[in-house]
């Protein structure tokens, strides 16, 4: 019974039992007016961070912000685009990988690293027992073609980046493989080149990061081979211990 359902079910009984024994209604004092707690003296609910209180966050789904990036003329890289490039993988992927940006067979397909520097990304991650179809997620910090295949520039890193914090909200990676300078800039904010980011995984709103070479580097200076194959065994030990941590 409600506490409105038991005050209404006392009140009838003292009636009752006021006609009962005294034949009349007994007079009685009215209940006082209780002031409602302030909102200072009412206990505080535990805080989560700040985007698990933003209600929106709830309703998000990949498919959403993937149809926000589909319509998105944002920057200026919207005007050359034939399709967004979103990104693609499995959902929780221990491994997020972040690259650039969309290249022409990106760009022609709607789909990420699938060009040279994509097969090459490919054979790189499979060395490490990592796959986008089993285990990653893999995208780029802007989700259209910059012309000519020139860097993003700043402004058009800034403007889409909400789109791939929203993914690594919603994804949930264990851990973020930045492609590099651009991708690893953009996540750290900082100005610091790949040579003195990469090597140890870096803190990136507490989620670790290891930033390794950028495949299109590799290709055109095949001595980062070395550098990123030793960055792809880092990364496979660290998910070797994740693992070992997690089935304790
Ligand atoms: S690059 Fe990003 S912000 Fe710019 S138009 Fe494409 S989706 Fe929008």
């Amino acid at each position: 019974m409600d506490p409105t359902e038991r005050a209404e079910l006392n009140a009838r009984l003292e009636l009752l039992s006021d006609w009962l024994y005294l034949g009349c209604r007994r007079a009685r004092a009215e209940p006082e007016f209780q002031m409602p707690p302030s909102p200072e003296s009412a206990p505080r609910k535990r805080r989560g961070p700040e985007w698990m209180e933003d209600p929106s966050y709830y309703a998000e789904t990949l498919e959403n912000i993937q149809n926000e990036v589909l319509r998105c003329a944002k920057c200026r890289l919207a005007q050359n685009r034939t399709y967004t490039a979103f990104g693609e993988g499995v959902l929780n992927p221990p491994v997020l990988v972040v690259g650039e940006g969309p290249g022409a067979e990106e760009d022609k397909l709607g789909r990420p690293f699938v060009g040279p520097a994509g097969k090459l990304l490919d054979r790189m991650l499979a060395a490490v027992n990592l796959d986008r179809e089993k285990n990653c997620y893999i995208t780029n910090i802007v989700k259209c073609r910059p012309p000519m295949n020139r860097d993003p520039a700043p402004d058009e890193r800034e403007t889409c980046l909400p789109y791939l914090e929203r993914q690594i909200r919603f994804l949930r990676p264990r851990v973020i493989l930045a492609l590099g300078r651009t991708a690893a800039q953009t996540l750290l904010k900082t100005e610091r080149g790949v040579g003195a980011l990469r090597g140890a995984f870096l803190d990136r709103d507490g989620l670790p990061l290891l930033v390794t070479y950028h495949p299109s580097a590799i290709l055109r200076d095949e001595s980062l081979k070395r550098p990123a194959w030793e960055d792809l065994k880092k990364l496979r030990a660290f998910l070797d211990t994740l693992d070992a941590g997690s089935s304790e």
